[in-house]
């Protein structure tokens, strides 16, 4: 049923919906999440934070509404009945670049670096606060409204997401995978303090000491190649690009 539709049948007896102040600007979520309780407190708080809402309690249902749905974030579980959330993602991302928000459980901890190379936006690991969903879910959603291709331009940089490749001044940088995946997330987050820690768990599989300083190397690395001015070191917070 198309609730932004002005000619709605209503049903003997009628039924109560919420009207939106302006539908047509209604950001629509799909949530994709098999627990029933999760999927239900998901649902009515994202509503309530005046969003319309769509849900799905299987892959295959999910990746259907998906596709066929222009959706402005889909907040998609990874273990899902008939399909799960990986290849519900990698079908996905054949056709459409909708936002995606894994939801992933905390011993899934390589399903972080899996989700964002197969094209997941941003992930959660469960449990995880509501604030800080609506956060991530608004920065999504901001970010992709500004995005309409695959490039992201940051001053005389040029970033190819898809390509994965970087430019500067019209001339191709050469840079290591890890270089690029630190780069790509912070220009994705661009005007955002990313911390140290955040930056380990994207790019980096273990927990070791010594990747501390490899990331001190790295962001030197891609200074050299980018200028120095490029990533902003915000003492005791992280790291930005501006
Ligand atoms: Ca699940």
């Amino acid at each position: 049923m198309d609730l932004n539709s002005e000619n709605i049948d209503l049903p003997p007896g009628g039924f109560c919906v919420t009207v939106a102040p302006d539908p047509s600007t209604l950001m629509r979520i799909l949530i994709v999440e098999d627990e029933p309780d999760l999927l239900q407190a998901l649902a009515r708080a994202v509503r309530d934070a005046g969003y319309a809402v769509d849900i799905a309690d299987n892959g295959e249902d999910g990746l259907f509404n998906a596709e066929n749905t222009d959706y402005d974030a889909i907040i998609l579980d990874v273990m899902l009945p008939k399909l799960d959330g990986w290849e519900v993602l990698s079908r996905l991302r054949k056709s459409k670049k909708t936002p995606v928000l894994m939801l992933t459980a905390r011993d899934q901890s390589r399903d972080r670096v899996r989700g964002l190379d197969t094209g997941a936006d941003d992930y959660m690991v469960k449990p995880f606060d509501l604030p800080e969903l609506f956060a991530r879910l608004r920065a999504l959603i901001r970010r992709s409204a500004g995005k309409t291709s695959n490039v992201l331009e940051i001053g005389d940089v040029v970033i190819d997401t898809a390509a994965r490749n970087i430019s500067r001044l019209g001339k191709a940088i050469e840079i290591t995978a890890r270089e690029y995946a630190l780069v790509e997330f912070l220009a994705l987050h661009r005007g955002e303090v990313v911390t140290r820690t955040t930056l380990y768990e994207h790019l980096f599989d273990e927990d070791d000491a010594t990747l501390s300083n490899l990331l001190d190397v790295h962001v030197s690395n891609i200074r050299k190649k980018l200028g120095h001015e490029f990533i902003v070191t915000r003492r005791g917070h992280g790291y930005c690009i501006e």
